[in-house]
This record gives C-alpha cells, structure tokens and sequence, in this order.
C-alpha cells in the first residue's frame, strides 16, 4: 500500500525537523531519514554556538530573528532551556585590526551590546590566550551556547504531537512527479506519496534532487575538523574564541575546550572523518594562539558544511518544480538560524508572502533562490572562504 502525505520532508536533521514541525501546522507530514539515528551528520557535529554576527547581512537577519525561538520555545515544546549565556570574542593581530574595525561597524547595527577592546581586555576576558600576539578583539556578550540536542528533540517532538511519521532507515533513491503528486521510493522498497517534497538532505541534497530528477543547484559540502583538549586550567566562564581571518576557533565544553583550524577541505557528501593533517595543524595553531600545551587529543571529529557561492541558503521552491521545495546550504549557521529558517521555508511550500517578521528584516524570497544558482556566472564562482566577515 502507499501512504499518502500532503509533505513529505527529506533529512533528519536541524533543517529537516524543523520545517517538518512547522509544515504539521498545515497538513500531513512524513519525515524520512536514511541513517537509524536523526541529526547523525552535520547536526549532530556542529560547535553549538548562536552568534548574530556571524555570516552575510541576510543570515545575522535570519539569526536575530530566531533568538525568540530559543529563549522562549512556544508551550510546551521544550523542559529544559535551550541555550546558555557564553558570549563570544573575536580577536585580531595588529595588522588586521582595521579588519576587525570594519567588521564592527557592518555588525553594529544588529549586534548594539557589542563592544571594541583593547589587548588588555581581550587578555582579561580570555587569560589562556598568547600574551602580546592579540592587539584588539570584538566582544559579542549576546552570544549563546545552544542545546542542540535539546532543539533537535523539541522540534521532533513537537512534529509528533502535530501528528507527523518519522521514518528512519528510509533513504529516498527515487522520486518521480506524475499527476500533481511525488513518489518516492525508499531502498526498503518503500512507496510514499506527498503534494510537496522537501529537499533537507544536507550534504546530499543535490543528488536528492537529482534522483527526483530534478537539476542540481550545485551545493559544495566543506569538510571542518573539531578537536577536544583537556585545557589544564579553568576555562567555564570564557567565551567562544574566534579570529578574524577566521583560522582557528576555540570554545569551552564541559570544562574542555573544542577546536577547530576552520578548515574547508571539498568532500564528496559522506560519513565525515578528520584527517591526520588536519588534526595536527588544529594543535599547531592553538599552541601559537594560545599558552595552552595539551598532553594529549581527548577526542576529534569532522562535519561536513555546505554551502553554495554566496554563502547563502538555498531555501524556496524550485523553478522548474514548483513542488519541490529546497532547504539546503546551511553553512555554518543552521542551527543558529533554524528557527528562522523553517518558518520561511513553511510559507515557501505553501506559496503564501514570507512572514511578516522576516520580510521587515528586509528579507525576500530572491536573496535564497534556487534559481540564482543556475546561472551559469553563479555556479562558476568559487565558495568564497571568509566571505561573510569571518
Ligand atoms: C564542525 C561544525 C561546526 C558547526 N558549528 C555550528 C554552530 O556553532 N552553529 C550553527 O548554527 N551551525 C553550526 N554548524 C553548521 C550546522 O551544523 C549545519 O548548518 C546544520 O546542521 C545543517 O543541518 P541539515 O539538516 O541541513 O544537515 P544534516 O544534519 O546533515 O541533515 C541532512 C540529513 O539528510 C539525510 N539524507 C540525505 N540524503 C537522504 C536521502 N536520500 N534519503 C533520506 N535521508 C537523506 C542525511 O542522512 C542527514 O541526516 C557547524 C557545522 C560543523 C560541521
């Protein structure tokens, strides 16, 4: 028998539950993940950090519009809180202090509480970092750690008092549209029929649509190593580390510290694994950041961010398919900016006006068109690394 859905929603992810709880409110859902554990690639392996200054003009919109979400989740949907204070600096040597001048004046405006220091301060709020080699940082106080297990399992849970399936071991290998409806097929011989589909396939949501036998948009998923050390000293209260050229980050977690060299090696969508070169250099440059001299690796991974050339989200209906919605390119920032995200994603699938909040954030539909990216001048351009003011 086929089961019948008004959407059915690819990818178990942040993207994908999200959107999913938010699509409950208007029909039937079904949401289809092909590995047995949700949020097991990407969302699963992300730094957990919210930062409105972070990324292009439209993501810190789309980050500052869901902090709501986060600090008050609607009834019932969340125990427990979903994000903690951590507040986060980003520092620069002297030759790139008029960088970070720059990117303090383009974030002023969406960031007010954010402050300029001196290296004093920067060596104040951060005591574990290389004397002498930081001469200015700016300090986000507003930035927060996000519980993101705790959003993953709010989301999913809401999605299931909505009335949504979930369907794990459910990869989609072929979907075709006939007769104002999608089939897809699952690799357990699956059939499940939708009005809508929605592409939250991550790493793979190219050859998702490709396999629905709809074209690319040429998605680009960079492969970012993360590290664990035992710090040797007392790091609960500082905050998320960055730098300006965006070449290392460093944050506490459960009295560690996670780093990252912030790499963005191409990869083919995969199971993620960091490299020994990788893991090396991460160790090289926080001993050059920082007076840190760990023993030892406590623990490391790899997740892969994907992105297409202007670093921004490829969110709405297809072109060519009006009923295939992507959700896809989230970057570094789809946690941050979820909430966001699968409201504006919703009313896309469902061809109505963008939300009124978003759209008085001077946000519209074109900034995240499928279509910008097949043209030919777009997908040509490389994914521009420190694109974003990082
Ligand atoms: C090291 C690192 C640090 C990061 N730090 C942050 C951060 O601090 N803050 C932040 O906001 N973001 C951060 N990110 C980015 C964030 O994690 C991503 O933007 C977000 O998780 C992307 O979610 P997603 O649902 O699109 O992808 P995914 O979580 O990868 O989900 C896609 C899912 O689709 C499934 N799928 C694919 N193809 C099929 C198919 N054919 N059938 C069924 N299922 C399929 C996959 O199995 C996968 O589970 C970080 C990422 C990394 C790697």
């Amino acid at each position: 028998m086929t089961a019948r859905y008004d959407f059915i929603v690819v990818g178990g992810g942040i993207a994908g539950v999200s959107a999913a709880y938010e699509l409950a409110a208007h029909g039937s859902v079904c949401l289809l993940e092909q590995e047995q554990q949700l949020a097991y690639h990407t969302t699963g392996r992300s730094a957990a950090i919210s930062m409105e200054s972070y990324g292009n003009q439209q993501i810190r919109s789309l980050t500052c519009a869901s902090r709501g979400f986060f600090e008050n989740p609607p009834e019932g949907l969340a125990e427990h809180p979903l994000w903690s204070p951590r507040g986060a600096l980003i520092v620069a040597q002297a030759q790139r202090v008029d960088k970070l001048a720059a990117r303090f004046t383009a974030v002023l405006g969406q960031v007010p509480t954010a402050k300029f220091l001196d290296d004093q301060q920067v060596l104040e709020l951060v005591p574990y970092l290389a004397e002498g080699a930081w001469s200015a940082g700016i300090y986000e106080p507003s930035a927060f750690d996000l519980d993101v297990h705790g959003i993953h399992g709010a989301y999913l849970g809401g999605l299931r008092v909505r009335g949504g399936v979930v369907k794990r071991e459910a990869e989609v290998v072929r979907g075709e549209h006939r007769n104002d409806h999608w089939t897809l097929h699952t690799a357990d011989g699956q059939r499940l029929e939708a009005s809508i589909v929605v592409n939250a396939a991550g790493a793979w949501a190219d050859e998702f649509a490709q396999r629905c036998g709809v074209p690319k948009v040429g998605v680009r998923p960079l492969r970012r190593t993360v590290l664990a050390v035992d710090p040797q000293c007392d790091v609960h209260h500082t905050p998320y580390l960055g730098t300006v050229d965006e070449d290392i980050f460093i944050k506490p977690e459960a009295g560690r510290l996670i780093v990252s060299p912030c790499d963005e090696n191409p990869s083919l969508p995969c199971d993620a694994l960091p490299d020994e070169l990788d893991l090396a250099i991460t160790m090289d440059r926080l001993q050059s950041t920082t007076r840190l001299r760990p023993r030892s690796i406590i623990n490391k991974w790899a997740g892969l961010r994907t992105f297409v050339a202007d670093r921004s989200p490829v969110l709405g209906q297809d072109p060519q398919h009006e009923s295939f919605i992507w959700l896809a390119a989230l970057g570094g920032y789809g946690i941050q900016a979820a909430p966001a995200i699968a409201r504006l994603c919703s009313h896309a699938a469902l061809g109505i006006a963008m939300p009124t909040d978003l759209a008085a954030l001077q946000l519209n539909y074109q900034h995240f068109s499928p279509a910008r990216c097949r043209d030919e001048a777009f997908s040509s351009l490389a994914v521009k690394q420190v694109a974003d003011l990082h």
